[in-house]
């Protein structure tokens, strides 16, 4: 909790202060962006490349904004910046405006923080700002979480603002010290405020050389220090000029858009006519995010897709009420399964920004119409219209979109891939293929355990009563508020088959589960039948982790999202695309190894473990 001391931000907790008010952003900027020589470092970046802060205590934000604000004023055009930072203490929305009032001269990157701000998930959070030029990636959990899960030699510069070692000697300990030297490479750079003779030592012994300078004002001394270069670096990665990506549903549209705001040069290949023409094509799509309370990698994973993807939205598709509603999305505890799982995940401590336990009357308040049950109230959630996300995501002056055109051959260059249909053959240095289970039609793929999975909705039409629904329900299957005099429920799962006929069994599976479990919103949409239908196939493997990342080198895919890739085709975005980049990742290292192809889908190729290499 933050709170108000002589007018400065404070911390009871730590009994110590977030940054000091008399100084303000100068001492900021005097010790950890001048500390790590930044303008210059910036402005030697060269077109295609970026750069990698790491910060121990995200607390209100400010030294990233001062470091993003440094960056747009000095770095060249078509670079990017990387800021990575931990915190284990969030404060609240209130909290972060309150603190970054402070400052007007950072108002247009306070603003932007701000609204991603309010859709914080406990763990990783991926977020970007300035048309994707600053990427943050923010681990909401203890610096000796999520730290050592970063990529060895990932981070270019560090900003050590952990309270004070006297206060919070935990920050500054051996073992914490040690995962920084293993994130960094030899030149990177790091700045404290504090020049504490054990924190010096302890910098020395875990490999940095360290140097004490004048510190800000009447601050008498600072540290800076750095890895020792005793052998010239490898090059950075360059990222490709071109790409491919096979696929034009949700996350083949948002591999493209992540590739696209990095630089790259991206031919979009779909077979259908239109894109979102498979399972991202449903009139109306949910968000919703389902975890159980054992935080398991997939739990985290699903966590850490759900605010990245409310976060990627507001960019491509704001709420409007036509294409996108943030109406709240109550997941019922209808059976008794579900309702000790949802007891189980009250034990927890939640945000009630993120999620809310509620009992029937206070269902029945959030939902409009009366409930029998309670369960999780998730005011964030709400629904999308798929192909609107796709159509959104797409408009971007680098992707070049080739609809009707199947590629049947995926085949090496010796400067990257070539694909291959009846009647073109395009090549690029890299290849994304985002399209489910199809994709086993390429060779490279024909192993994978890909699933088709069936989906059938039902559009049903409201009435006086079922029109009151105003939040999304969840049970078995789901029912979306009516919009324009018809509700949108779903879905039945058949696996192994893929066929896209509207069956009357469907349908029927529908009804029945919304008279099970939300019995008085099958009361209130009366006897009429289903006013329409239509089935997609959805991509599954056992286990239903989604597969994303490197397949071999330069191919990459995005595969088996499930019924979760309204969630989930951001955040592999993300990683396929930073992975190209060499740039830092959204996720940790053991979500990305739960999630990479080999050598899970039967390949023997390397995975992404803390020890392998960054980017140099
Ligand atoms: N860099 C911040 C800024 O620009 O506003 C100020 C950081 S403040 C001095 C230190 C932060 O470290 C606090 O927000 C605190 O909650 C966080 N912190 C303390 N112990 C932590 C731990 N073990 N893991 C992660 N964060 C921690």
């Amino acid at each position: 909790m933050l709170e108000w001391k002589d007018g400065q931000p404070f911390s009871a907790r730590f009994s110590d202060v977030y940054f000091s008010t008399e100084s303000g952003v100068e001492e900021k900027r005097h010790v950890f962006l001048r500390g790590n020589d930044l303008a210059q470092r910036f402005a030697a970046l060269n077109p295609g490349e970026s750069f990698c802060i790491g910060e121990t205590g995200f607390g209100t934000g400010l030294n990233f904004l001062c470091a993003w604000q440094l960056f747009e004023q000095t770095a060249p055009p078509g670079t990017s910046l990387d800021f990575f930072s931990t915190e284990k203490f969030p404060i609240n929305d209130d909290e972060l405006r309150a603190s970054l009032a402070m400052w007007p001269e950072l108002a247009v990157q306070a603003d932007a923080l701000r609204s991603c701000w309010r859709h914080r998930v406990p763990g990783w959070n991926r977020w970007h700002f300035a048309s994707g030029r600053i990427r943050l990636t923010l681990a909401l959990e203890d610096v000796m979480q999520s730290l050592p899960q970063l990529r060895s030699g990932s981070v270019d510069a560090w900003f050590l603002d952990g309270f004070s070692p006297a206060k919070n000697p935990e920050m500054w300990s051996d073992e914490v010290l040690a995962a920084i030297t293993h994130a960094s490479h030899q030149g990177t750079t790091l700045a404290t405020y504090t020049s504490a003779g054990w924190v010096r030592r302890s910098l020395q012994a875990a490999g940095f050389e360290v140097q004490r300078i004048p510190g800000y004002g009447r601050k008498w001394e600072m540290v800076r220090g750095s890895i020792p270069v005793v052998r010239s670096p490898a090059a950075r990665i360059a990222p490709p000029r071109r790409a491919l990506v096979i696929g034009g549903g949700l996350a083949g549209c948002a591999a493209a858009h992540a590739m696209a705001q990095r630089g790259i040069q991206v031919a979009l290949i779909e077979s259908a006519s239109q894109l979102a023409s498979a399972a991202s094509g449903n009139p109306r799509g949910i968000l919703h995010a389902r975890f159980g309370a054992g935080m398991n990698v997939l739990h985290r994973f699903v966590l850490a897709a759900y605010g990245h993807a409310l976060a990627l939205l507001d960019e491509v598709l704001p709420v409007d009420g036509v294409y996108r509603a943030e109406c709240g999305l109550l997941q019922l505890a209808a059976t008794e399964a579900e309702a000790r799982r949802i007891a189980k995940l009250a034990t927890q401590e939640w945000p009630p920004h993120l999620l809310q336990t509620v009992d029937a009357a206070q269902a029945s308040a959030l939902a409009g119409l009366p409930m029998t049950h309670g369960g999780l109230w998730f005011p964030a959630g709400g629904w999308v219209v798929p192909p609107q996300v796709c159509t959104r995501l797409v408009k971007h002056p680098n992707i070049t979109l080739s609809l009707d055109s199947e590629v049947t051959l995926l085949e090496r260059t010796a400067s990257g891939w070539r694909a291959r249909g009846d009647s073109f053959a395009i090549e690029a240095e890299q290849v994304v293929v985002c399209s489910a289970h199809q994709a086993r039609r390429l060779a490279q793929f024909a192993a994978f355990p890909l699933q088709p999975v069936r989906g059938q909705i039902s559009v049903l039409a409201a009435t006086e009563t079922s029109g009151k629904l105003h939040a999304v329900l969840c049970a078995e299957g789901y029912c979306a508020p009516a919009v324009d005099g018809e509700h949108v429920a779903g879905a039945t799962s058949s696996f192994d088959d893929d066929a896209t006929d509207v069956r009357d069994a469907d349908h029927a599976e529908n009804l029945v589960r919304i008279a099970t479990h939300m019995p008085t919103l099958r009361q209130a949409l009366g006897d009429a039948s289903p006013l329409s239908g239509r089935a997609g196939v959805r991509c599954s493997v056992p286990g239903a982790t989604p597969v994303i990342g490197e397949v071999e080198q330069g191919l990459y895919c995005s595969l088996a999202h499930g019924t979760r890739g309204l969630l989930t085709a951001g955040i592999a975005a993300e990683v396929i695309a930073s992975a190209m980049c060499g740039q830092m990742p959204p996720l940790p290292a053991d979500i990305l190894n739960a999630l990479a192809p080999l050598p899970r889908m039967g390949g023997s190729g390397s995975v992404v473990t803390p020890d392998s290499t960054g980017k140099r």
